[in-house]
């Protein structure tokens, strides 16, 4: 295959490993539940970041094992749902966010693994607020918004994936 998409099952299945900017904070993820990458190009995340977009990636949230001091802080989202994110205590790198709504699962910052240069989001959302100069990849899915609901989340995600 030659769509962009070589290695990617390979980087999201088994164990993962990664951690914050100056190594206080360490994680392993092991696989149970775990949905494929995707990016977010939504407003929020921009700010969050401090950047473009995020890259997350959906996994249990008891598949994650933490060494090292975790801070925390909490947003509301447009939806309503409380998010908190987890990151390193010393340095601020944001690891991952855990969502009221959401139960269970926690979205991990792709830019966090140590792999994380082989990480390709299978889709795009909030692409109506994408910066200008972002190419999205010939055939990428991407949506304007985001999925609303849980269900249309693992079907976009799992579709896109399989593409
Ligand atoms: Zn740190
Ligand atoms: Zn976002």
């Amino acid at each position: 295959m030659a769509d962009g998409t070589e290695g990617v099952g390979e980087t999201v299945k088994g164990e993962l490993t990664g951690g914050c900017n100056c190594g206080a904070v360490r994680y392993r993820i092991a696989e149970s539940f775990r949905l494929p990458p995707y990016a977010c190009h939504c407003t929020d995340c921009q700010t969050r970041t401090g950047s473009a977009f995020s890259e997350h990636m959906l996994v249990s949230e008891n598949d994650i094992a933490i060494e090292g001091p975790l801070a925390t802080g909490t947003m509301q989202q447009p939806s309503g749902a409380i998010s908190t994110i987890h990151g390193c205590a010393e340095c601020l790198a944001r690891i991952y966010a855990t969502n009221d709504q959401r139960g269970g699962l926690a979205s991990v910052r792709c830019g966090t693994l140590d792999e994380s240069v082989q990480i390709k989001p299978v889709a795009h959302f909030w692409v109506r607020s994408k910066q200008a100069w972002i190419c999205l990849p010939d055939g990428a899915t991407q949506m304007e918004t985001q999925p609303g609901t849980g269900e249309e989340w693992l079907r976009i995600l799992s579709q896109a994936s399989s593409k």
